[in-house]
């Protein structure tokens, strides 16, 4: 279980409690609620399990084999498995961030949402940090077939919702993947602040135009 942290590891450790704890500081967690994950060539860091995003401690991260095996630091979160089947559906991703943030969780069980696509496209930031966002059917924590719905998501997706749970987001690296799950958040507040307002929502057109203006 030894595990020397190189210079640049220990830079990343500190920027996952850095950020975690920005999340966590700013409502988007509570609790032990949430974690945060960088893929690095030794292997996933990933926050502790019962661990407050809050106080993170870089040293005490947890280092995980992308099998699920343990290598070292604190033992990982029991969510851990969401993050590893992003990253093995996604290469291209480097970082995950998944939170029970109160306005996705919200979003989450509304029966009208689309489950291709849960969010209309509000904003132009929506669209170009998050653009499509399926729900996952609900599964109880642990199970692991939920390990195997992400993973079917995962394929067409980079953001998902995880129904009556909250959102698992990915991105090229850390600070993508924290915008991203903010943006979704935002979003999503917006979305129940608007409901039931007449609405004008970007259109088709609008959407084309930023896919072709800012490729992902
Ligand atoms: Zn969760």
């Amino acid at each position: 279980m030894s595990h020397r942290i190189g210079p640049e590891e220990a830079k990343l450790r500190e920027e996952i409690c850095v950020l975690s704890a920005s999340l966590f500081n700013r409502g988007y967690g509570c609790g032990a609620s949430g974690n945060v994950s960088v893929l690095t060539e030794a292997g996933m860091i990933v926050s502790p399990t019962g661990s407050s995003m809050g106080r993170l401690d870089p040293e005490r991260l947890s280092l995980v084999a992308p099998d699920g095996t343990h290598l070292a630091g604190d033992r990982p979160s029991k969510e851990a498995f969401l993050h590893l089947a992003m990253y093995e559906e996604r290469p291209e991703m480097r970082s995950v961030v998944h939170l029970h943030s109160t306005h996705s969780v919200a979003l989450s069980c509304l029966e009208e949402i689309d489950p291709e696509d849960v969010l209309p496209p509000i904003t132009a930031y929506y669209v170009m940090r998050v653009g499509r966002c399926p729900l996952v059917p609900y599964f109880a924590p642990g199970d692991r077939a939920l390990a195997e719905a992400v993973r079917g998501v995962a394929r067409h997706a980079h953001a998902m919702l995880l129904a009556n749970h909250g959102p698992v987001v990915a991105g090229k690296g850390l600070d993508a993947a924290v915008a991203a799950a903010e943006e979704l958040e935002e979003t999503a507040k917006l979305y129940l602040m608007l409901r039931g307002e007449k609405t004008r929502f970007l259109t088709q057109a609008q959407v084309a135009d930023l896919r072709l203006r800012f490729p992902s």
